[in-house]
């Protein structure tokens, strides 16, 4: 057999989110041919029209039999079809809707130089998660050949939220938890979601500076692109130029004892937040996120903590577009803030 073009690598993810890329598991040695078919795919696929951003994402995705070319379409305002969008409508056409039936899904994505490990936007995990779960795998390699790393999707995903004792947090949160519930329902427009549909996805957010607090809620439009509730309050915040968040909360709206599921899409938002107060600010920092959930009479029934980072893994942003692009970015942020 002809040496692949590609030499195939594993990405693992460790408990402290910590990626390392280490040689393809032995019971992955098979699938090297259906790899390599992704990626042939992929680096074949015409279908990027990217006018804003010049930036051409090719990709691929199959099942048993037929891979399929995808690509990022880009239209209106720097608005865009992701590739992984547009590999989910092909996929579901072609295979039709299909979560945990089709074993053995593969999605091939140009990923840059060898070696680079491609990150979905948290949008395209949401509509990735929905349709084929967290159990298919995504392969990522060079135009040119090289190291090529295949990860699974469950490696973007974070939802292992720790437990916090209800005393030890509701002294320093309980006020602003109580007005994240009450500003929210003010604040929300949702005409149109139905409400015994994924309860678990409805929440109202506050976040918190040294200068403020910016609620958030959904805003629903009959189109169906809402803006989540964290993007909602991230808006706010970049409004008065006050991107430097200390904490941020999170209110599950329904009667339940579990934590709210936050949108990746929503994840993706706050990140980008919190990387305009590091540009500014020269420090990294990854601020706490409280998950709560309440009983009626606003009774707090439980809380979790997460943080910006550890919720977002291998997380998309301006970084993957290189220094230069973070060059830029730094000065915009500090040329606007000083006006
Ligand atoms: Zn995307």
């Amino acid at each position: 057999m002809a040496k692949s073009y590609w030499e195939f690598k594993s990405l693992v993810r460790h408990s402290d989110s910590r990626t390392e890329v280490i040689e393809l598991k032995p019971e992955l040695l098979g699938r090297v041919g259906f790899y390599t078919r992704a990626l042939e795919k992929a680096k074949k696929s015409s279908m990027a029209n990217p006018q804003f951003s010049l930036y051409f994402v090719k990709e691929s995705i199959g099942s048993e039999g037929r891979f399929l070319p995808a690509g990022n379409i880009e239209y209106g305002f720097c608005s865009a079809l992701h590739g992984e969008e547009t590999a989910i409508a092909a996929f579901v056409s072609h295979y039709g809707s299909s979560r945990g039936k089709l074993k053995n899904v593969v999605l091939g994505i140009i990923a840059g130089n060898p070696g680079n490990v491609a990150s979905p936007c948290g949008n395209c995990r949401d509509i990735m998660l929905e349709t084929l779960g967290s159990d298919f795998e995504i392969v990522s390699g060079a135009a040119e050949g090289g190291i090529a790393v295949v990860s699974s999707m469950s490696d973007y995903m974070f939802s292992d939220f720790s437990s916090v004792a209800l005393k030890t947090i509701l002294v320093l949160l309980k006020e602003n938890i109580l007005a994240t519930t009450t500003e929210g329902e003010k604040l929300m427009n949702d005409a149109y979601g139905p409400l015994d549909i994924h309860p678990e996805r409805r929440y109202h957010v506050c976040i918190i500076t040294a200068m403020g607090k910016y609620f958030g809620a959904r805003d629903v439009f009959s189109e169906y692109h809402p803006i989540y509730a964290l993007h909602d309050a991230v808006r706010q915040a970049r409004r008065v130029k006050d991107p430097f968040m200390r904490h941020v909360i999170i209110v599950r709206e329904d009667l339940a004892d579990v934590p709210p599921h936050v949108m990746y899409k929503d994840r993706q938002h706050l990140y980008e937040l919190n990387l305009q107060a590091e540009l500014l600010s020269g420090k990294n920092q990854d601020p706490p996120v409280y998950l709560v959930s309440v009983k009626r009479d606003f009774e707090i029934s439980g809380i979790w903590r997460t943080s910006v980072k550890e919720w977002l893994p291998l997380p998309f942003g301006p970084h993957n577009f290189g220094n230069d692009f973070m060059r830029h970015l730094a000065d915009y942020y500090h040329k606007k803030h000083m006006n």
